[in-house]
């Protein structure tokens, strides 16, 4: 293939970030904002060994599984990569690689894997924000990384985040350019304000705004404080000192301009406080799903010790303690192990208890009857998984959220005298190609 020229392409599968796969004489070619049956005109921009890249020109034929993109900006912004695929088709292509990623990589054959759970409406369903803030020519742009670029894309009506978001964003945009703040420049590493994080609960109408600085100190924060503050929800304005160099949004210190520095939100009848730094699942519909089904696959008659393995804020640890003789979590955040212990006082459980340490250090030595990871995206070192296997539960409940390492990892157990029962893919991100699936394993 030659760079630089169109060809019209069959496209006859999706990858896993999303790009149609299209053949030409059996050379592979990956083509971003396409979908298994369509037939297109490509530029080729990339041709390397193996597979080319192309750009989607024009739509020739398109296929069935093709929807009408909601946000203007879909095929730029890095955000969604499935958003012109319609949904049912966006939950099987996460079925499928939940199974591909069983069969391919845990060689486990005749898997059980359950179809995706969606959501009803999926749309705006994200609790929390981050957006980077950059000057380009004496314009102020808050939006979302495009695609493989730091390039913004501005999307002021983002059709997965919280619908409220936009006029905080605007008052934002405004107090800047109005009070001349200098923006941070990644190059140089000079200049003050670098992202905007918002963090919303979706049942106690409570806002949180944050904004990330090269700095100390806001210039004029009086003024804004006043301003957000006449939003509805705000109650909780906040600075991040983040003054690394690098890609992590986010430093270690935070400093209230305005009212609390957490909000709350609900699951089912638990109220859990977050902090900025804490991780708490960002939608928020869904997350009551996928914690029920770990309740479920539980299947708990009340007298049971439970180890809940890298347990953030308690969410799940506390979800299952009501129905539990006495759960552990382990969770190596300090800020989380607090907010846990926190947590389980305002929802009156007592019978949680939190250690903070790693995972792989802080295993502790009980008679678990069912352990639950919830692990980051690279799954859980071996030695966890050895002590966890050592402790010889009846049940593990696997929560991933990427299917790689979960297959992996799964594939250690499977080994080690465990059977993997259920399989069960949970749409938590809507639009994109990310998937969370809670795996149910017994002991042979
Ligand atoms: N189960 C929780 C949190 C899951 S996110 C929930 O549903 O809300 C994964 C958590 O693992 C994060 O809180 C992160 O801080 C923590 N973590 C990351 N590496 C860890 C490790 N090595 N040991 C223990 N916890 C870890």
């Amino acid at each position: 293939m030659d760079k630089n020229q169109d060809y019209t392409l069959e496209v006859i599968d999706i990858n896993n970030d999303g790009a149609g796969v299209g053949k030409y004489n059996n050379f592979t070619v990956f083509i971003p904002n396409c979908v298994n049956g369509d037939v297109v005109d490509a530029k080729i921009i990339k041709v390397k060994k193996s597979y080319a890249i192309g750009k989607l020109i024009n739509i020739v034929t398109p296929s069935p599984l093709r929807t009408n993109e909601l946000c203007v900006q879909a095929s730029k912004c890095g955000g969604c990569q499935l958003q012109h695929i319609n949904y049912d088709a966006q939950l099987e292509f996460k079925q499928k690689r939940v199974r591909d990623c069983m069969e391919r990589i845990a060689k486990i054959k005749n898997i059980p894997v359950l179809p995706t759970i969606g959501m009803q409406n999926p749309s705006n369903y994200r609790n929390k924000a981050q957006y980077p803030i950059k000057n380009v020519d004496g314009v102020v742009q808050i939006g979302f990384f495009a695609k493989k670029s730091h390039r913004i894309v501005e999307s002021n009506e983002c059709i997965i985040q919280d619908a409220r978001n936009a006029k905080i964003v605007e008052v934002i945009r405004l107090f800047l350019l109005e009070q001349n703040i200098s923006i941070y420049d990644e190059m140089s590493h000079k200049g003050l304000v670098r992202h905007l994080l918002i963090k919303s609960s979706f049942h106690l109408n409570q806002i949180m705004v944050c904004l990330v600085i090269n700095g100390k100190k806001l210039p004029k924060s009086d003024l804004l404080v006043k301003q957000l503050c006449e939003i509805d929800g705000v109650c909780s304005i906040v600075i991040n000192n983040n003054t690394n160099k690098g890609n992590v949004v986010l430093g270690d210190k935070v400093c209230v301009l305005y009212g609390k520095d957490f909000i709350e939100d609900k699951i089912s009848e638990l109220v859990f406080k977050i902090s900025p730094l804490s991780f708490f699942q960002v939608n928020p519909t869904q997350t009551e799903i996928l914690y029920n089904k770990v309740l479920e696959f539980a299947n708990l008659a009340g007298d049971e010790i439970i180890l809940d393995l890298y347990c953030g804020i308690g969410t799940i640890s506390l979800f299952l303690a009501k129905a539990a003789k006495k759960v552990y979590g382990v969770e190596v955040v300090s800020m989380a192990i607090d907010n846990a212990i926190e947590n389980a006082q305002i929802n009156g459980i007592d019978n949680a208890e939190f250690i903070l340490g790693k995972a792989e250090d802080a295993v502790p030595d009980i008679k678990a009857d069912v352990v639950v990871v919830d692990p980051p995206r690279k799954g859980c070192d071996e030695s966890v998984l050895k002590s966890i296997v050592q402790l010889s539960p009846n049940k593990i409940i696997y929560v991933s959220c990427d299917p790689a390492t979960l297959a992996r990892d799964v594939a250690f157990l499977d080994k080690n005298g465990y059977n993997v029962d259920i399989v069960q893919p949970i749409d938590m991100f809507p639009h994109t190609t990310h998937v969370e699936t809670v795996v149910l394993l017994s002991r042979n």
